[in-house]
């Protein structure tokens, strides 16, 4: 497969080479590093993206989740180009941070106020300055697999030191604010949920990874009632699933309403930005003229691209889009239509591994213990999530290697999200490369 790759794509090779000696890895985002090198693009529309040796790929990475209309969608290239041409930092208020701010009041039902940042890390971390100031509190509980970006408070327990230990450079003061659970353990969640020193509850309501590690409905239910017992506040993390899921994220999916929610991808249109939404009582820690009423000091937040108008205008145009069109429910029906197709082939071959997932993402269960499983009827919560996060050596490599050749970019987790652009002809494309 490297020598059938390696032949595919001189291009990409030789920009490797250069970038190694540029970047760490070569690369600029972990989740894009693969070997031998991973292909390098120069253009990208609807559900498709052409490497610089000209090939061509059905792309199921979709800007890490941040594009669910499909690459350069003609009116969110139109609205940005013309914001573009008005000017790309102004250093002052806006209209277009206006409408932009409203759509996400009128489109998601936990938020009574909106505050922008400049990427979904941002929007965590935000987001756990205002539950610390909000409750008084210090410590946040987590669950293991759940991303929530890259900031110091964030890193234990998503890929590594899952017993909470500070990673490299993370100090071990920082780390011990978090309480690592595990999803599937409610006695270890109801009991982390009796102490009365924790600020939140962070966890992405589709489960970690957009899904890959689920997390039961009535988990969710759970978390409500005990966060309310507790006085602490529920942070849904839709950064993936925010405006994806449905026009009102997880939350509106689920009809589960968080206290916080943090957003980042697709609530900026594809280009960069974040946000923080919730009740209007937690976000007054931002506001200056409540904070003096209540004779206290604000939190501080700046930060030079919160609400930047280029990617406002991306923004306004694509959740127009999403709140007008069936195009959550596109992408959805896409997602599953292409595990059960995929899983068929699974069986057909007689490979023990199954499609998994929910809304518009899908999962490869590697299957590492060797379970005798069906692919069409297995169940991601029946086994410990662990072992949905365990690939066999170099068998997720192997697998985007091999659908690079036949034309397919799935993520390298491995899994992939469908947006409202993939079209049944995609679908069939993939099948017949998976197969
Ligand atoms: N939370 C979740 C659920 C995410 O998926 C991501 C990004 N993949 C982040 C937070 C961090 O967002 P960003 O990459 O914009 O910092």
């Amino acid at each position: 497969i490297m020598a059938e790759y390696r032949q595919q794509t001189p291009g990409s090779a030789r920009l490797y080479e250069r970038a190694n000696q540029v970047f760490p890895s070569g690369i600029t985002h972990d989740s894009r590093h693969m070997k031998p090198y991973p292909i390098y693009v120069d253009q990208a529309e609807g559900a498709h993206k052409r490497d610089v040796d000209g090939n061509d790929y059905i792309d199921y990475f979709g800007g890490h989740g941040a594009l669910l209309l499909g690459h350069s969608h003609p009116e969110v290239t139109e609205a940005a180009q013309a914001a573009l041409a008005r000017g790309t930092q102004y250093a002052a208020s806006h209209e277009p941070e206006v409408i932009w701010g409203e759509a996400v009041l009128r489109m998601l039902p936990g938020a009574e106020r909106v505050r922008f940042t400049a990427s979904g890390t941002e929007a965590t971390l935000l987001a756990l300055r205002l539950a610390r100031a909000f409750t008084g509190r210090d410590k946040i509980v987590r669950f293991k697999g759940h991303f929530h970006g890259w900031h110091d408070h964030m890193t234990s327990g998503y890929v590594s030191h899952f017993d909470g230990s500070p990673t490299p450079g993370v100090l071990p003061e920082v780390a011990e604010k978090t309480v690592l659970v595990d999803s599937d353990d409610s006695a270890g969640i109801e009991a982390a949920l009796g102490r009365d020193d924790i600020a939140a509850v962070f966890l992405e309501p589709t489960g970690g990874s957009f899904g890959m590690i689920p997390v039961a409905e009535t988990t969710l239910h759970e978390l409500r009632r005990l966060t309310q017992a507790n006085g602490s506040l529920l942070i849904f993390d839709e950064v993936i699933s925010g405006f994806r899921c449905s026009p009102g994220g997880a939350q509106q999916a689920y009809g589960i309403q968080p206290d916080l929610t943090t957003l980042a991808k697709i609530v900026a249109g594809g280009l960069p930005g974040g946000a923080v939404a919730g009740r209007k009582d937690i976000l007054d820690w931002l506001d200056f003229a409540a904070s003096e009423a209540a004779g206290r000091q604000k939190i501080l937040h700046p930060g030079t691209f919160n609400g930047n108008p280029v990617s406002a205008a991306a923004a306004i145009t694509t959740l127009r889009i999403i709140e007008t069109t069936d195009a959550c429910e596109r992408a959805n029906r896409t997602a599953e239509t292409l595990r059960r197709r995929m899983n068929e082939v699974l069986a057909d071959k007689g490979i023990g591994w199954s499609i998994y997932g929910t809304f518009s993402g899908f999962h490869v269960f590697m299957n590492p213990e060797d379970r005798t499983i069906d692919p069409m009827t297995f169940d991601p919560l029946s086994v410990p999530w662990k072992e949905l996060k365990t690939k066999p050596a170099d068998a997720a490599n192997a697998l985007r290697l091999a659908l690079l050749l036949e034309g397919v970019d799935i993520g390298g987790w491995p899994g992939g999200l469908t947006s409202a652009a993939h079209s049944e002809a995609d679908v069939e494309a993939t099948i017949q490369a998976f197969s």
